[in-house]
């Protein structure tokens, strides 16, 4: 076997493309990047978001706004009209909703209800897993080489010796609003991770900013658990690496937390 490190993919996103765009045709530009590359994410697979302060249509104020990839389509040919729009604060308000996990399947129902500038694409049930994750940029991919971490047997293990602390783990969960207050929660408790590792599923990653925020953990940083040196140089994989693309500009700023 060839001990030859592994090439990072190549960041595609370019900034002096970006720069003209709008912030949801950025979020475009971003999931067709990350959608059209297998490597980072198997068929169909992934759906992306941002939070984006916009004008109010009736009040004029400027709302903050989730722009999610909706029902059906694809991240890789995915364009405006594939997003779903929702008030953020009325997706904050579905919390005091919620009567736990037995009752979770009727928060979907809620969803239309958030909706931001009659929209007609209808919300995804992926949308807590975005909205609650109190960053303006989620991503979230399945990238095949994330898979074969987290499906392994001592996945969190294998997660904590290759990532460290940049990039968390939690158990297996169908996509809902539980998992969507999980995935806030481990975010309000952990902030200074770049994502986590769904076991079975995929992987999540947030951002505040483009480059800095979900750049690929460094070699440096990873701290291979003791008794590893057995096991294979943990390498940092590449898939959260084209997730990054964002200028700062009207980045929405943090949700309260
Ligand atoms: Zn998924």
């Amino acid at each position: 076997m060839s001990t030859t490190a592994p090439k990072r993919l190549a960041n595609l996103w370019d900034d002096a493309k970006a720069a003209s765009m709008s912030e949801p045709e950025r979020l475009v530009y971003r999931s067709n990047l990350l959608g059209s590359d297998k490597r980072v994410t198997n068929y169909g697979g992934g759906n992306t978001s941002s939070k984006i302060f916009q004008k109010d249509p009736l009040t004029g104020q400027d709302v903050e706004v989730l722009w999610v990839k909706g029902s059906g389509g694809d991240s890789a040919s995915i364009k405006l009209d594939g997003f779903s729009t929702l008030y953020m604060d009325k997706l904050r308000a579905l919390k005091g909703l919620y009567r736990g996990l037995d009752y979770e399947d009727e928060m979907v129902g809620y969803l239309p209800h958030a909706t931001f500038n009659l929209n007609p694409r209808a919300a995804s049930i992926d949308t807590p897993l975005h909205a609650y994750v109190n960053r303006p940029f989620v991503d979230h991919m399945h990238p095949d080489a994330i898979i074969a971490i987290a499906a392994s047997e001592n996945s969190k293990e294998l997660t904590k010796q290759i990532f460290g602390d940049t990039i968390g783990w939690l158990p297996r969960k169908k996509p809902g609003f539980e998992l969507g207050l999980w995935l806030g929660k481990f975010c309000e408790e952990n902030p200074s991770a770049k994502g986590l590792i769904l076991e079975s599923h995929g992987l999540f990653t947030r951002a505040t900013r483009p480059r800095n925020a979900t750049k690929p953990p460094s070699a440096s940083s990873i701290r291979p658990s003791s008794g590893s040196s057995s096991r294979p140089k943990a390498r940092p994989f590449s898939v959260a690496k084209p997730s990054n693309p964002f200028l700062p500009l009207t980045a929405a700023p943090l949700p309260p937390s």
